[in-house]
């Protein structure tokens, strides 16, 4: 899902109040930038015939300009989105 010009401008006032953190990968000082589109992480499932899960993580991808290196913002905690409402199979990952 596309982030709105709104979503975009509340995560950058969100994330304008912590520190720049360091890229562990590569040292990088802070220069992070996040997708402008949301992307989800599925619940696991051992029986390969069910297709994703009940559950989801709604996730803002925040990767360093230098090396790529990619962390995971959830975008229920920042507030961006609600909690999912359960999906239909033919929606699922
Ligand atoms: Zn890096």
């Amino acid at each position: 899902m596309k982030l709105s010009k709104d979503q975009q401008k509340k995560i950058t006032e969100k994330l304008s109040k912590y520190d720049k953190s360091t890229c562990p990968i590569c040292g990088n000082d802070g220069s992070w930038k996040f997708s402008d589109v949301i992307f989800e992480i599925c619940e696991y499932q051992r029986d390969s015939s069910l297709i994703g899960g009940e559950r989801v993580l709604p996730v803002i991808p925040l990767t360093c300009d230098r090396c790529g290196h990619t962390q995971f913002l959830n975008a229920l905690i920042l507030g961006i989105v609600e909690q999912p409402i359960k999906k239909e199979v033919e929606d699922e990952c």
